[in-house]
């Protein structure tokens, strides 16, 4: 047996993983479009009709399944993505990009994309507009039949395997959710990137800053990863492994005592109650920690487009708000428009140069006005089961606010005109996630009815520092006294204009940094549900004049 190896990395995410190591290759996942030479024509039509072929197997599972479920108007929309699957004008343009421009598969059909999305932004009638988004769907759902490679690549993945790669996208942390991956190590990420947190929301271990080609794991049965000290040790002796198995027992009867116990309501020691709600993913079941929390602070709906790696449709929508609000009963649920780009991306096809500061979250909203549009009608439409909140997000500039809000007017005339119920009272939300949105926070308050910092981007816009870079983790320094300014800021402008404002950053559900948020008048958080009861106690060990004195002599 080959000897132990022990490495050391940077743990961002508690936890103890034991089990075979799987190494994933960028590479192999993304959508690869490119040139093929003439002798290779015909075998890439023929691949490109084995991809519509098996997207047409597929549809025809998820029609089934809607039907079992009776659900009328998504089984329309399966009918027309089945007809548009087939349709004679765009098989002939894409196979013609093959045959004639010698372009893969992947590079025809979204050459052929490109030409739909044009043609659909010149008409006028944003209703029709608005039906690109079912062709993107049909065509994503192509490309995926086409990345067979990286299917069998990932149908290797062992069962309860510990995933080591150079980067974890947030989409990878779905599928790898759903192949039961136990445990990640990666060269980049920081304590906030999207998979971080995600690794975290389902108690898994995550370590960063290990140079991942680097480690032999083609030669290797069992690794262990310890994320709360960063330690990684391969090939395990006996003993290890046995001291691992312990700890991990022991970790998990902690863990699943600490559920139980975070019923109780947050008071600081000094009596004051503090707002504890849930962030929450499409993924993540709702169950074990209802009871624990006052709502649902923030529901990441660009989870679901993550998850699903497609477009979802308004009614695929509804349907995940709905049984959301279901579950909640009265308790307030906050969705958040689609926050995708930055490192939520799963259009491989879309570059850009700085996807932090480019077209992300509501500046991709408002350039596809038809996805906003379908989100709100859903939105809206759901918000007649239960207390439904729009969140915006990445809110930059007053004109953005104004432009969303006057979308969401129009789209609310047009339920009202069709008689569909929805809450005409819906509050509206900013995020306030960028130093822009911190200092006009009055302006933007006069037009929405909360506030949610998230101090997540915010740290990262105000002292420029990448959250998912590994090397600049010491940088990223929440407590920076210009981060602090800037939330005190927000929360003095909201108390003067009584307006409700909450923190659903990670900073909120992490110990070292909450009495701050304390001290800085937060009384109302979103947190990871694994950390309720870890949050709860120490909201009960404070009192708000020590959580003040800390804030002021940081500031
Ligand atoms: C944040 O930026 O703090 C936030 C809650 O949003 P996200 O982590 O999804 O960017
Ligand atoms: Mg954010």
């Amino acid at each position: 047996m080959p000897s132990e190896i022990v490495l050391k990395g940077i743990g961002i995410c508690p936890g103890i993983a034991i089990g075979p190591p799987f190494v994933f290759t960028k590479t192999t996942l993304e959508i690869c479009p490119g040139l093929i030479e003439d002798k290779d024509i015909t075998n890439e039509v023929a691949r490109y009709r084995r991809a519509i072929q098996k997207s047409h197997k597929e549809l025809e599972a998820l029609r089934r399944e809607f039907l079992q479920d009776l659900v009328g108007e998504g089984l329309a929309l399966i009918d027309a993505h089945l007809v548009l699957l087939r349709d004679p004008e765009w098989m002939k343009s894409i196979e013609e990009h093959i045959t004639e421009q010698k372009n893969n598969a992947e590079a025809a059909i979204l050459a052929t994309l490109a030409h739909y999305k044009e043609c659909f932004s010149r008409l006028k009638d944003p209703l029709f507009q608005s039906r690109f988004t079912d062709i993107q769907d049909v065509a994503n759902r192509l490309l995926k039949a086409l990345s067979h490679r990286t299917k069998r690549k990932i149908d290797k993945l062992p069962p309860s395997a510990v995933f080591f790669s150079d980067e974890i996208s947030t989409s990878d942390t779905f599928w790898t959710k759903k192949a039961g991956v136990i445990g990640f190590v990666s060269r980049k990420g920081g304590p906030t990137c999207h998979a971080a947190i995600m690794a975290r929301a389902q108690g898994l271990p995550y370590i960063v800053g290990v140079d991942v080609s680097q480690v032999p794991v083609d030669i290797l049965d069992t690794v262990i990863v310890d994320g709360e000290t960063g330690v990684i040790i391969l090939n395990p002796t006996l003993e290890h492994r046995e001291t691992f198995y312990t700890r991990q027992k022991e970790l998990k009867a902690y863990e699943s005592k600490k559920l139980k116990d975070a019923a109780q309501t947050a008071v600081t020691a000094c009596g004051v109650p503090i707002s504890v709600k849930a962030n929450v993913d499409y993924s993540d079941k709702l169950g074990p920690f209802n009871h624990a929390i006052d709502g649902i602070g923030l529901f990441r709906s660009e989870s679901i487009v993550m998850d699903l790696r497609l477009m979802p449709s308004e009614e695929e929508q509804f349907i995940v708000y709905k049984e959301l609000l279901d579950k909640m009963g009265q308790k307030p649920v906050v969705i958040r428009t689609f926050d995708l780009g930055g490192d939520k991306n799963v259009h491989h096809n879309t570059t850009e140069d700085n996807p932090f500061l480019g077209c992300r979250a509501t500046r991709l909203l408002l350039r596809e006005k038809h996805l906003l549009r379908a989100q709100l009608r859903a939105i809206l439409r759901a918000s007649y089961f239960g207390t439904a909140h729009i969140l915006f997000p990445m809110i930059c500039a007053l004109d953005e606010l104004l432009e969303v809000l006057s979308v969401l007017d129009d789209v609310k005339q047009e339920l009202r005109e069709s008689h569909v119920a929805f809450n005409e009272k819906i509050p509206i939300g900013c995020m306030i996630e960028v130093p822009s949105a911190a200092l006009i926070v009055d302006k933007i308050m006069r037009h929405c009815d909360f506030l949610s910092i998230g101090t997540n981007d915010l740290v990262q816009y105000t002292i420029a520092v990448d959250r998912g870079n590994s090397l600049l983790n010491h940088l990223y320094n929440p407590l920076h006294p210009a981060v602090l300014r800037l939330i005190e800021h927000v929360s003095k402008e909201a108390a003067l204009k009584n307006c409700p404002l909450s923190v659903c950053g990670e900073m909120a559900s992490d110990v070292r940094y909450l009495p701050y948020l304390l001290g800085l008048g937060i009384k109302e958080i979103s947190v990871n549900p694994r950390l309720l009861h870890t949050v709860k106690e120490a909201i009960s060990q404070i009192t708000l004049l020590d959580a003040r004195e800390l804030a002021v002599n940081a500031l």
